[in-house]
C-alpha cells in the first residue's frame, strides 16, 4: 500500500510537472488515469497476460507525458516503459512498479531540460534539480518500507518452490495465552511455526519463549521495542539488545532477523551480515492484525499460498500486552486444514530455508 501511495505521488509530480509546462491538459490527465489504473491494478494480477496489460497501460501513461509532437518518440516510449516493467517485475517483483514510478518522475525531470526558449530553459533545469531528490527520496522509501525490494540489502521473502514445505510466521510476540494456544493448534496439527519475538515483551514472559523452544518451534528475532521509526539509527542497538534478551531467557541466538513493517536499511542489512544473521520478511500476508473474520482470512491466506511461501502472521500487536488475536486463533485451524489439504507442509524457516536457526553465539 505504502508502495502503491508512493507510486501515486510519482506519477502525480509528473503530470503536474508536465502541466506546469507544455503538456496538453488532456494528454496529462489521460496519462494520471492510465498511470493510476495501472498502480491499482498491478498488485492484484498474477499471470503473465495481466502483468503485460498493466504494463502496457503504464507505459502509455509514460508515452503521454512524452513530447505530443513526437508520435514515434513517444509510441517508442511507451513501448520501452511497458517492456521496462515487464523485466523489473520478473526481477524485482512487487518492488518493480515503485521502480518504474521513480523512473517516470525522471523521465519528467529530463524532459524538462530540453525547453527551447533560454529563459524557460533555466527554469525547467531549476525543476529538474528539485525533482532529482524526490525521486531519490521515493527510491529510498519504497527500498526500506517494501518486504521484497532487496535494492537495500540482501532479505528473503520466499522459499524453493519445488518442495512442499511452508513457513507461517508469527510476529509481534510473546502474547501470553495467545501464543501458547496459536503453538499448541500447530501441533496438535503435526505443524511447526517462527515465533518472531520482540525483545522487551521477551524480557516480560521467558516462559512463553521457552515453552516455543521446548516444543519445537523456532524463535527469531523482530527488533527490542517495534517502534516505527527505530530503523532510521544507522547503529541499530536494537538488534543485539533482543539477540541478549533472548540468550539470556533461552540460552540461544536467533540468525533470523524480521524487521518491524518490513522497514530496513543498508545499515541494518550490513550488521546482519556481519553477525552471520539474515534478514526474512514474507511474500504471503492477509492483514491478520485487523481482520476481523476468521474464515474470510484463512481463505486470503490459503488463496495466496504456494510451496516455499513465507506466510505472515500475529500471534501478537506491536508487542503490547494481552493483544487479542481470537480472529487468528479461530482461523489457523482452517489454514492448517486448507495446507494439508493442498499438499503443503508447514516447517519452521530453518527447515525452509535449510540453514541453522540459531547461532553458535550472539
Ligand atoms: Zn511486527
Amino acid at each position: 500500500m505504502q508502495g502503491a501511495a508512493t507510486s501515486a505521488g510519482a506519477v502525480a509530480v509528473a503530470i503536474a510537472v508536465r502541466r506546469l509546462t507544455r503538456a496538453r491538459a488532456g494528454d496529462a490527465v489521460l496519462a494520471g488515469v492510465c498511470g493510476l489504473l495501472a498502480i491499482l491494478l498491478y498488485p492484484w494480477v498474477s499471470d503473465l497476460a495481466g502483468a503485460t496489460g498493466t504494463s502496457l497501460l503504464f507505459g502509455v501513461a509514460v508515452g503521454l507525458l512524452l513530447p505530443p509532437e513526437r508520435l514515434a518518440r513517444s509510441l517508442g516510449g511507451s513501448l520501452l516503459a511497458a517492456i521496462g516493467l515487464l523485466g523489473l517485475r520478473a526481477w524485482l517483483g512487487e518492488g518493480a512498479l515503485e521502480l518504474a514510478s521513480g523512473t517516470l518522475v525522471l523521465v519528467a525531470a529530463g524532459e524538462l531540460g530540453t525547453g527551447e526558449a533560454t529563459g524557460e530553459r533555466a527554469a525547467r533545469v531549476g525543476l529538474a534539480v528539485l525533482l532529482l531528490p524526490l525521486m531519490l527520496l521515493s527510491f529510498g522509501w519504497v527500498g526500506a518500507n517494501s518486504a521484497q525490494a532487496s535494492w537495500f540489502g540482501a532479505l528473503v521473502s520466499d522459499g524453493p518452490r519445488d518442495q512442499p514445505y511452508v513457513a507461517l510466521t508469527f510476529d509481534d510476540g510473546p502474547n501470553g495465552d495467545d501464543t501458547l494456544r496459536l503453538a499448541a493448534i500447530l501441533a496438535a496439527h503435526d505443524a511447526r511455526g517462527t515465533f518472531f519475538v520482540v525483545g522487551r515483551t521477551v524480557e516480560e514472559q521467558p516462559e512463553v519463549v521457552r515453552t516455543l523452544i521446548e516444543d519445537g518451534d523456532l524463535v527469531g528475532n523482530h527488533s527490542y521495542e517495534h517502534t516505527r521509526w527505530g530503523y532510521l539509527d544507522p547503529r541499530y542497538p536494537e538488534l543485539d539488545r533482543t539477540e541478549a534478551a533472548i540468550e539470556r531467557v533461552t540460552g540461544r541466538c536467533p540468525t533470523y532477523y524480521r524487521p518491524p513493517h518490513g522497514a530496513h536499511t543498508p545499515f541494518i542489512s550490513r550488521l546482519l551480515r556481519d553477525r552471520g544473521m539474515h534478514m526474512v520478511t514474507w511474500e504471503v500476508q492477509a492483514n491478520d492484525w485487523k481482520e476481523t473474520d476468521a474464515a474470510r482470512l484463512a481463505r486470503s491466506i490459503l488463496d495466496q499460498v504456494h510451496p516455499g511461501a513465507i506466510v505472515l502472521l500475529h500471534d501478537g500487536i506491536d508487542g503490547l500486552p494481552g493483544a487479542d488475536r481470537s480472529v487468528l486463533i479461530d482461523a489457523l485451524p482452517l489454514i492448517l486444514d486448507g495446507l494439508r489439504e493442498r499438499g503443503l507442509q508447514p516447517v519452521t524457516l530453518d527447515r525452509l530455508l535449510g540453514g541453522p536457526g540459531y547461532l553458535d553465539h550472539c
